[in-house]
């Protein structure tokens, strides 16, 4: 057994997030330790995004930092894994400083790869030929097992974890490199999930995530049966051990769309809270988008959302600058905005990625200051209006899981050592802050809010 050290840092979404966390423990199991300091690393291990240009930027500028590393130290072994590595492949490797690309759908295989790299010193490129077609029963299976066998929960956040229902993308909106480095969308088997969530509620997990890129489609056929989200959320209610359960990220379709809903307001155990992003408020854009729903439509997909599960928090994501974009197009998009009533929206600039559709079809008419001042100015009007909505919750008592310590300071500075600050999340997904004990972390308790902020619930612990 080899006692090679190693480190990984990781870009990008949830789901690298967790793709990090199951190489961690497969490289583990297989007998690496781990660092936080990358200098002590025989071999570095680079999981990427490729959303957006920014992200891919980070890590060119990461692996120029990694060269350095390499001049003081020749042997080690620099690993880029994850989206960017499928969507660039060999010319990666064409880079002195790395030795091993991977793609998202050979993690399994990474503690063979990065110890062959280390025992004979060749680069090594394992990504998949052609990404759009279909996993055969083989890989899904070896899929499968990684991630039953290395999802643990001392992975994640303490009480915390996050389990994948389904991979891929088959949406295919225009801006968006998701289904060219992740593949077709592949549904996993509802027993393989719902018996890693009980492993996971052994292991005194209480909230577990669950996660897809538009996991509202999940949906798993076998012989005459066949399972949508909505069936995973009654079966993993009855896991006990399990208090919450959230699932991100939903793409606004009627598909499923009652059922899930349905689900949520007939199970306590699933959380109040919808991120469903609309992308933009302007038709015109969201055709060219290649989202299939009118700002009408999704306005009303709101509605009901609100009316069949009162109380339920929303968040969405928007793209600004969208090639095509005029001025008229942000404002109904900032009209959209005003109307929907988000807790929290992600906004955007639109860059343009390689190989997608806007890329290939569409010029990037907006200029990047435009983009700029469109982003502070939504940013600005979703600001007021979760100032808004946090302020109702004043004088309130909500429950929290607690995250950990909080890592930025905030109002209420910590009172010491034995009462830091420390930060959680409501049912609904408010951030809620408030000093304690750093025992509580991973545990429920109640706390009773005392000032807000946009985005920032500030409490006091309550009985
Ligand atoms: S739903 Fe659209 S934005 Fe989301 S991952 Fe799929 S293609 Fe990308």
């Amino acid at each position: 057994m080899t006692s090679k050290i190693v480190h990984i840092k990781t870009f990008g979404c949830q789901m690298n997030k967790l793709d990090s966390a199951l190489v961690t423990a497969s490289l583990e199991k297989a007998g690496f330790r781990l660092t936080d300091t990358v200098k002590e690393a025989d071999a570095v291990l680079i999981n990427t995004c490729s959303v957006r240009e920014h992200a891919e930027q980070r890590v060119l500028s990461h692996l120029g930092h990694l060269k350095h590393i390499k001049k003081q130290k020749p042997n080690v072994v620099v690993a880029v894994i994850g989206c960017m590595a499928q969507r660039l492949g060999p010319e990666l490797l064409d880079d002195n400083t790395v030795d091993i690309v991977c793609g998202p759908a050979q993690i399994p295989q990474i503690p063979q790869i990065v110890t062959s790299a280390l025992n004979e010193k060749h680069k090594l490129l394992s990504i998949k030929d052609s990404i759009r077609q279909k996993p055969d029963d083989q890989e899904n299976l070896a899929l499968d097992e990684f991630e039953s066998t290395f999802d643990r929960a001392e992975q994640n956040l303490p009480g915390q974890a996050f389990v994948r229902v389904m991979r891929g993308c088959d949406s295919f909106c225009a801006y968006c490199v998701v289904p060219y480095v992740r593949g077709p969308e592949v549904s996993r088997p509802p027993a393989a999930i719902i018996d890693q969530v009980k492993r996971l509620a052994d292991e005194g997990v209480k909230q577990v995530t669950l996660l897809g890129q538009a996991v509202n489609k999940y949906k798993y056929a076998a012989g005459q049966k066949s399972s949508c989200l909505a069936d995973l959320l009654y079966l993993a209610s009855e896991v006990d051990g399990i208090d919450w359960i959230k699932f991100v990220t939903n793409y606004p379709s009627e598909q499923f769309y009652d059922e899930i809903l349905k689900a949520m307001a007939d199970l306590p155990k699933v959380c109040p809270y919808l991120h469903i992003p609309a992308q933009s408020g302007s038709d015109k854009i969201l055709r060219a988008m290649n989202r299939h729903y009118t700002a009408a439509q999704y306005l009303e997909m709101l509605d009901k959302a609100r009316s069949i599960v009162p109380g339920i928090a929303l968040s969405g994501d928007f793209i600004v600058g969208y090639p095509g974009e005029t001025e008229e197009d942000f404002h109904v998009t900032v009209d959209l905005v005003k109307k929907a009533r988000y807790k929290n929206a992600f906004i955007f600039k639109y860059s343009p990625r390689p190989g997608t559709k806007a890329d290939k079809n569409l010029t990037d008419t907006v200029p990047h200051q435009i983009k700029r001042k469109r982003n502070t100015e939504l940013l600005a009007v979703q600001e007021k209006i979760s100032a808004e909505l946090a302020q109702t919750f004043l004088g309130q008592t909500v429950k929290v899981l607690v995250e950990g310590l909080s890592k930025k300071p905030h109002l209420n500075s910590a009172e010491g050592r034995d009462n830091p600050q420390l930060v959680g999340r409501t049912a609904t997904d408010w951030i809620v802050v408030f000093n304690g004990p750093p025992s509580l972390a991973g545990r429920f308790v109640n706390a009773k809010i005392t000032k807000t902020a946009p985005l920032t619930l500030f409490a006091d612990p309550a009985p």
